[in-house]
């Protein structure tokens, strides 16, 4: 732990004062050995808040929550099967800024932004200007949800959506809670991991008081992530009625064993959020190296059912491109 990073500012200057040189990183970390494998891209660059640094281990390498972020040079290799778009998602798109893929939900993506830059994420090579919801689409989301009275669920998604302001965001929650057939709205965000003065009281107050129900899905990939200061926002928002879940993507050499799952869905609960998906890793391009195969990943997920409740196991899943839903990883085949 590197105590002097921890800080109490405020969300917005944490955002604006995230890590994006390599250089300072791996000084902080006392790491610069790794310079000669690190890789400088040229787009979607390094970034990372110092109150996520600071949860990781000065001198090592191989720190979970470190490997998630730098750019390593393994980045640059093509692999066949690796691909820019492997969802397809650009097929889904009948509104500027909404993805409806599955039945009873659309997913907006409110902005490219991220507090933080996975060097795993399946949505780095998207292209968000295209697919920004503008002013007038707003007007087209409301006509395309009534038109399809299916729909009850609208996820807020990005980037990450509580990277906008407070205002932006109440301003979407109205607009929703409009729309008499919605009763649940989500929000898929990591940003309560990497910097959780972003769960602010004004955040909190206003969510809690929604007429719909709240769901709040974080991302979180190592219990490492959850220090007091993470717990404490997590339970907080808990306690004010928000249905919180977390995802996990199964990471190669960071989470892929059995003593670190156990560990994070134990810790997740200690904070008030349930695990819900274990995803494995869409095949995008640059990120073959944290790819895990499926035995391992079945292997792995029959140990989780023997030392965790049920409650604690999360769903095992992979998505792919044309299904209407995330699908379970047939566990059988390796058993
Ligand atoms: C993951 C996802 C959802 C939500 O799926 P759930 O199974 O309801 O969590 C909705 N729409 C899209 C496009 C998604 O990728
Ligand atoms: S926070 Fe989510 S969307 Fe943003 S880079 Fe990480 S995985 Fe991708």
């Amino acid at each position: 732990m590197i105590n002097h990073l921890i800080t109490q500012k405020n969300w917005q200057t944490q955002l604006s004062e995230a890590i994006t040189s390599v250089d300072e990183l791996l000084s902080i970390l006392e790491l610069e050995d790794l310079k000669s494998t690190t890789y400088f891209p040229k787009h979607f660059v390094l970034r990372v808040p110092r109150a996520f640094v600071a949860k990781m281990t000065v001198g090592d390498g191989n720190d979970p929550l470190l490997r998630q972020v730098l750019p390593d040079e393994q980045e640059q290799i093509k692999v066949t099967g690796y691909v820019a778009d492997p969802l397809a998602e650009n097929s889904h798109n009948p509104v500027k800024g909404m993805l409806h893929k599955y039945e009873s939900r659309v997913l907006l993506t409110l902005t490219s932004a991220c507090a933080i830059h996975c060097r795993y994420c399946f949505r780095q090579h998207f292209d968000y200007s295209a697919n920004m919801p503008t002013a007038t689409a707003q007007a087209d989301i409301i006509d395309y949800i009534t038109a399809n009275p299916e729909i009850n669920e609208v996820i807020l998604s990005g980037g990450d959506p509580l990277n906008v302001t407070n205002r932006r965001l109440f301003a979407w929650l109205e607009i929703l809670e409009a729309i008499p057939q919605l009763t649940i709205i989500r929000l898929h965000t990591r940003l309560p991991i990497v910097i959780p003065e972003r769960l602010d009281d004004e955040l909190i107050m206003r969510l809690a008081k929604s007429r719909c129900q709240i769901v709040m899905v974080v991302h979180c990939n190592h219990a490492n992530e959850i220090d007091e200061t993470t717990a404490r926002a997590l339970n907080k928002t808990r306690l004010a009625g928000i249905t919180l879940l977390n995802q996990t993507v199964l990471l190669s050499g960071i989470n892929d064993s059995t003593a670190v799952q156990v560990a994070l869905s134990q810790r997740l609960f200690s904070a008030g959020v349930l695990p819900y998906y274990l995803h494995v890793l869409d095949k995008v391009a640059g990120a073959a190296h944290f790819d895990s195969d499926e035995h391992s990943a079945c292997t792995l997920y029959w140990s989780l059912l023997a030392a965790l409740p049920g409650y604690l196991v999360p769903k095992l899943v992979r998505e792919l491109p044309n299904r209407p839903f995330k699908v379970p990883v047939d566990i059988y085949k390796s058993s």
